[in-house]
């Protein structure tokens, strides 16, 4: 290993890079980082690149929330470690290479609340039972302009909505998704797609299917990506769930097969119950049984809860459907290598070490107890006499994740922990903040 980061930092110099951004991701997903020299990096990480450990504890607003083994414990390090593999240049800022680290304490174990470390455990127990897991993420945005006649000071990009799959300056005046496309490009996370959404600005780009854990680099990446590249531009780029009350909201979605060590395709079976192999049908069942637990972390924040609902394209009852949109987890039309199933619960504001975490630990549940996925969604998919609803609301989705000890098992329990603290801090910040729906609802007849 040593020898493979002096051989990386040679490459650098040679290649006129200076700067190596060494991040990880944080609970919610945020990229954490420094920016070290090149000719101090090796020597810098011999040891792991110090951080406080309330990193895990700050919120979006800049807060930090007591987790355990936080304030109280006097805010101790944890240690980040380059995976110099992960290595690659920065297209948008010259002179400067990302990394991505894993997260350890000081005493050299791994972090516990680390995302990638979560993942890395979870793909551990999958593998252990079902092959290779492969991922595709696919992810929608909005993005936002300086206004200065809106309340936040932002409003969307674009000129009208019902662009949805029109390429071009119509539905994009500044060519902001196909300059995006391209700079993505350079970067090493495959990008392979871009298209316009239903919404003026909002846009979606897919990504290239591979192992788990590579395409949640890739997918934490991109998002961290596509923000400063927007900021580049004087935009401001969000994956937030749902923006906006009277537009669609921003999904996260995940396809999912398994490969095993020669290569075939565990979900596929021309002579299985629509050409589906049990593996996959156990998959589903897992992800059908544990969905309230997995919506915690596939739908993580308070916004996310209204992204759902009848008739949005995104889901809102727990089911599954043959190329049906309308359901919860869809499987594509193709079957062969392509077999695979679409996760469409996720929201763009998920962590993707974490959604990807917890869609495998639920799939993993379902095939070791052969858990049996019921019949098919037919048709219309928004029927809540037909199929049990998500959880309405982040505080129900983690009361299902907490009540749900298979889940929390296989996730970490002390991850889980901190999970909880940090979402439960969220919810009890907002009861306590006014909003502008209550003031406009209540001043003036009440
Ligand atoms: N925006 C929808 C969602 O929130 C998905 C639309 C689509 O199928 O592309 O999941
Ligand atoms: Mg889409
Ligand atoms: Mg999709």
């Amino acid at each position: 290993e040593p020898g493979a980061v002096a051989e990386a930092m040679a490459k650098c110099r040679s290649e006129g890079i200076d700067v190596i951004r060494l991040g990880y991701s944080d609970i919610i997903g945020t990229d954490r980082s420094k920016d070290l020299l090149v000719n101090r990096f090796e020597r810098t990480t011999g040891h792991g690149v110090a951080f406080c450990r309330s990193v895990y504890g700050t919120t979006p607003m800049g807060d930090v929330v007591d987790i355990e083994g936080g304030l109280a414990a006097g805010l101790p390090d944890i240690v980040a470690r380059p995976d110099i593999e992960t290595l690659t240049r920065v297209p948008w800022e010259p002179g400067v290479a990302h990394v991505i680290a894993d997260v350890f304490n000081p005493d050299g174990s791994p972090s516990a609340e680390s995302p990638r470390y979560v993942l890395k455990n979870v793909i551990e127990k999958f593998s252990s039972i079902a092959g290779t897991p492969i991922c595709g993420p696919e992810l929608e945005f909005y993005v936002l302009q300086e206004d200065e006649n809106s309340d936040s000071g932002w409003s969307r990009y674009g000129e009208m909505s019902g662009n949805v799959y029109v390429s071009g300056l119509r539905g994009d005046p500044e060519n902001v998704l196909l300059q995006t496309l391209r700079q993505l490009g350079e970067y090493d996370i495959e990008v392979v797609a871009a298209n316009h959404e239903f919404s003026s600005g909002q846009f979606e780009i897919n990504l290239w299917h591979s192992d788990a854990m590579d395409a949640s680099d890739r997918a934490f990446r991109f998002k961290a990506a596509v923000k400063e590249m927007a900021r580049a531009r004087g935009k401001l780029a969000t994956f937030m769930a749902k923006p906006f009350n009277d537009e669609g909201g921003s999904g996260f979605h995940l396809h999912f097969s398994t490969q095993d060590a020669d290569g075939n395709h565990l979900f596929d079976d021309p002579n299985g119950e629509h050409g589906l192999s049990k593996v996959a049908h156990h998959a589903i069942g897992g992800i059908l049984k544990h969905a309230p637990a997995l919506t915690a972390l596939a739908n993580p924040t308070i916004n996310s809860y209204k992204r759902f609902g009848p008739d949005t394209l995104a889901p809102w009852l727990i089911d599954w459907g043959l190329d049906n949109r309308s359901a919860m987890v869809r499987i594509p039309p193709e079957r062969g290598s392509a077999s695979r199933l679409e996760l469409r619960l996720g929201d763009a504001s998920a962590n993707p070490y974490l959604l990807t975490a917890a869609t495998l630990a639920a799939a993993y549940l379902g095939i070791r107890d052969e858990i049996d996925s019921g019949e098919p969604l037919v048709g219309y998919g928004y029927d809540p006499e037909r199929s049990p609803m998500l959880p309405s609301s982040l505080c129900a989705a983690l009361d299902a994740l907490e009540a749900d000890t298979e889940m929390r098992e296989v996730l970490g329990e002390q991850f889980v922990a901190t999970f909880l603290a940090y979402k439960r801090n969220e919810i009890e910040r907002f009861n306590s903040f006014i909003t502008d729906w209550e003031f406009r609802e209540y001043t003036y007849h009440l």
